[in-house]
């Protein structure tokens, strides 16, 4: 008996389980700005996915006339919105006087740090189409109150990966680093799989992931990703494998476990419910949170607070 082994710790990321962590977490309907979305980030069972703290998918839709999406004047703290389009267009406009039109394969990445205010309007020249995702990430408490600030990336790096290419929004993946501004280690990156193909990927087995299938059909190892549904992958893993029969598009984001208890309320990210009830007054008082001069129209009112245990 001399040769057995110890046991192995299933909380050390070295000797992981088999198989590998899958969680299938299914997005909410909710109404957000005159259109329906799918909330898949935060659920209940999972606040975050490395710094991910948020994740709306909206669309296909198709309109003939009006804006579906007119998200007047709201403030945020303690995070960066990212918005990425798979079709359509959407104008952001903030109280820094900030205006960047978003397109497919282009990035909006607002940085909220201490306080700013902003609007989503689809723009009045428009294709009469959309979709596309609204993600947020939770800033460490090292730099939540960092200066707000506002950019539009047109060109993001893009690489072949074995079956299919990726496109990198945020932090690192495969070698490759998005320019954009981060404030913690992350991936994000838009994957595209070849149809009748097999894609793999390096990842950063520090890192949990999550995958989002937004078009086509793909397995996970020997799961059929679901619309609609976020699946959490836990640590340890160093590499990400999808095949396809007819070709698919899927999002992927992840990075290091957060390691901070956030609070999220409304379009707040912060650590307690001082801080929450302080950004309320502030916004409702027209404190810290200045106009967005470019916007015609009422600003949003924050709803109630109740306070809330983590
Ligand atoms: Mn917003």
């Amino acid at each position: 008996m001399s040769d057995l082994l110890p046991p192995s710790d299933p909380r050390d990321p070295a000797t992981p389980s088999s198989p590998l962590l899958i969680e299938a977490l299914p997005a909410k309907s909710a109404e957000l700005g005159g259109i329906t979305i799918r909330r898949a980030l935060p659920t209940r069972k999972r606040r975050l996915i490395g710094p991910w703290c948020f994740l709306d998918r909206f669309g296909p839709l198709t309109f003939a006339e009006g804006k579906p999406m007119d998200v007047a004047p709201h403030p945020h703290i303690g995070l960066q919105t990212v918005s990425w389009l798979l079709e359509g267009e959407i104008i952001h406009n903030d109280s820094l006087g900030c205006e960047g039109l978003v397109r497919p394969g282009e990035l909006n990445l607002m940085t909220a740090g201490r306080g700013i205010a902003h609007t989503e309007e689809t723009p009045a020249s428009n294709s009469g189409r959309l979709s596309g995702l609204q993600l947020w990430i939770a800033l460490p408490d090292a730099h939540r109150d960092t200066a707000p600030s506002f950019h539009h990336h047109a060109e993001l790096p893009t690489f072949d990966l074995p079956g299919g290419r990726a496109t990198l929004l945020m932090g690192e993946l495969n070698g490759h680093r998005a320019q954009s501004l981060t404030f913690s280690k992350m991936t994000g990156a838009d994957i595209l799989v070849d149809a009748h193909a097999e894609l793999s990927a390096p990842l950063d087995a520090t890192f949990e992931h999550g995958v989002l299938l937004i078009e086509g059909d793909a397995k996970l190892e020997d799961q059929q990703l679901q619309p609609d549904t976020l699946y959490y992958l836990g640590p340890g893993r160093n590499e990400l494998s999808f095949r396809s029969g007819g070709g698919a598009r899927v999002m992927l984001i992840g990075g290091p476990p957060f390691g901070e208890s956030i609070l999220i309320w409304w379009n707040f990210v912060a650590r307690t419910n001082e801080e929450i009830e302080a950004a309320r007054t502030d916004w409702q008082e027209h404190r810290r949170f200045p106009d967005v001069m470019a916007y015609r129209g009422e600003r949003l009112s924050a709803p109630s607070f109740l306070p809330r245990l983590r």
